[in-house]
């Protein structure tokens, strides 16, 4: 049994392959785009984080065939009405750097008074070539600080920083923060969804 975990973002193709755990990965061949010829990539034109997970898991779904998972996520900052939502990936421009589209963030912030509160959400579907075949979305709350703190994780990590455990999502192993992500709590959901509708071996 394969599944696609249809992501190129090396950042969270980590996270994913740990959320999935070992004992699942022993049954089931878990790859990624990288591992499979190149096909066009969708439009993500979509208006929602759901829906962009949705057109994602099912294109790739169909292109190869195979039982497909993927997820849209982003981060909505409060004082900036929501933004920068499903545009979080070129906030500052197409094909920006993630250092860029952070400098673009505290830029916009500027203005406004601390603390700038956040959340990260994320919304996880999974499809099988013509059909969705479950979807769960994972919300976490934090606020933006006004300079970068830690070197892991990937994109706005450095500037979340989660008041509960003192530090930002980039000062946390993959461990750590799946345990309290948008994305451990999407994708922990998703996998129990699709382990009862027998899609995954339990
Ligand atoms: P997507 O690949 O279209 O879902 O774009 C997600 C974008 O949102 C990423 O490129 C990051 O800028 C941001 N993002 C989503 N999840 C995270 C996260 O866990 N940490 C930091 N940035 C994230």
């Amino acid at each position: 049994m394969k599944l696609l975990i249809a992501s190129k973002n090396r950042g969270k193709v980590v996270e994913i392959r740990a959320l999935l755990g070992l004992a699942l990965q022993r049954v089931v061949e878990v790859v990624t785009l990288a591992d499979l010829p190149d096909v066009e990539q969708p439009r993500e034109d979509g208006k929602t984080f759901a829906e962009n997970a949705r057109i994602k898991a099912l294109h790739y779904a169909k292109a190869h065939k195979i039982l497909c998972i993927a997820d849209d996520s982003g981060l909505a900052v409060e004082p900036l009405g929501g933004l920068p939502g499903v545009r979080s990936a070129r906030f500052a421009g197409a094909g920006v750097t993630d250092a860029a589209n952070n400098a673009h963030l505290l830029h916009e912030l500027a203005p406004f008074a601390r603390p700038w509160k956040a959340a990260f959400v994320c919304v996880a579907a999974a499809a099988l070539p013509g059909r969705v075949v479950a979807e769960a979305t994972g919300k976490a709350e934090g606020e933006i600080l006004p300079g970068e703190r830690g070197r892991d994780g990937f994109g706005y990590d450095p500037l979340f920083y989660v008041p509960s455990l003192g530090k930002t999502m980039a000062e946390l192993s993959t461990e750590e923060k799946n345990r309290i992500s948008h994305r451990g709590k999407a994708l922990r959901a998703l996998i129990a969804e699709m382990k009862a509708a027998g899609l995954l071996l339990a």
